[in-house]
């Protein structure tokens, strides 16, 4: 989706947060429809997949429907069947606000390692090609600010770019998403005010890598979380996850952003952005969550299936 249509829409479920929500207990659609894009980045030096801010701050959150959502098809482009992930830290996570910590550090691993073949994450193995794997890297890497700490989308580029030169993480990876995650202290461009995450991808030295920039929802609880108390404590990085989940598994099945999408370019998270299933149940501090991974409890967005383009949260139960 363009920048010129795509931002009108962007706005408009924010604004009205009290009719997106009214509309949502009203229909039995699948997801909420158009719930992030493409779009060119801020320098206008190339396209980035957007995803949303929350349209029902303040709501319990949004179940979502279970009916069958237009069509996802592929547009040509390849997939990438199993990625590697990749982690490199931005800004200041060694902070004393209970969000920015080394502990929702290890919250983001322990995540992503149980993500792996999980009910949830088997959702992508209806797409040809996408294993329903991912791969936590071991390798990480830390930029406690090298661009200062108001950043744009060509900030996250060179970070990006400096984290593959310091050899860290070793030679630049063709299956590999590599993740920029800012601690809340670090404003960026659009994120909070426009949408709480993006990916997309870039050359480095003749090969091409994926990238996406997640933001500590911290930052704006009310605008890129769905709810102010974390499962595990910390909402900021509880929130966090959800979007991580989201652009992960868009990188798995529209990499370079000519896979599958559907008429309106919304990818297979966007379609479902948001909905947290028909099956919420509550922890013990009052947070929501709606699966259980390695232990810990989690609320992530659903994700579409591309057998009958319907939003699901359990692909071992078909649970939506
Ligand atoms: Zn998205």
């Amino acid at each position: 989706m363009k920048r010129r249509i795509f931002t009108s829409i962007l706005f408009a479920p924010v604004v009205m947060a009290v009719c997106a929500a009214g509309l949502l207990a009203q229909n039995n659609q699948g997801g909420q429809g158009n719930q992030g894009g493409k779009q060119m980045d801020d320098q206008g030096e190339g396209q980035i997949s957007v995803h949303s801010r929350t349209p029902v701050e303040g709501f319990a959150p949004a179940a979502g429907g279970t009916g069958a959502l237009s069509p996802i098809s592929n547009h040509g482009g390849p997939v990438l069947g199993s990625p590697n992930v990749y982690l490199i830290w931005y800004g200041n996570w060694n902070q004393s606000n209970g969000s920015d910590t080394p502990a929702g550090q290890s919250l983001v691993r322990s995540f992503l390692a149980g993500l792996s073949n999980s009910p949830y994450y088997q959702i992508n193995t209806t797409y040809p090609g996408v294993s329903g794997f991912d791969n936590l890297n071991s390798k990480e890497y830390t930029d406690k600010g090298s661009q200062g700490t108001s950043l744009n989308d060509r900030s996250i580029k060179t970070i990006v770019t400096n984290a593959l030169k310091s050899g860290a993480l070793g030679s630049p990876d063709p299956n590999g998403l590599y993740f920029v995650l800012t601690s809340s202290n670090i404003a960026k461009s659009g994120f909070c005010s426009q949408y709480c995450g993006w990916h997309t991808y870039m050359s480095y030295s003749g090969t091409t890598i994926q990238y996406s920039f997640v933001g500590n929802a911290n930052r704006c609880l009310n605008a890129c979380a769905a709810q102010t108390v974390g499962p595990n404590g910390n909402a900021g990085v509880d929130g966090m996850l959800s979007v991580v989940a989201h652009e992960l598994e868009e990188t798995n099945t529209d990499p370079r952003l000519n896979a599958w999408y559907d008429s309106s370019g919304a990818e297979n998270a966007d379609k479902c952005a948001w909905t947290f299933g028909q099956n919420l149940k509550v922890a013990a501090n009052g947070a929501y969550y709606n699966m259980t991974l390695n232990g810990l409890n989690f609320l992530i967005q659903r994700n579409l299936a591309a057998t009958d383009n319907k939003c699901y949260v359990n692909w071992a139960t078909k649970a939506q």
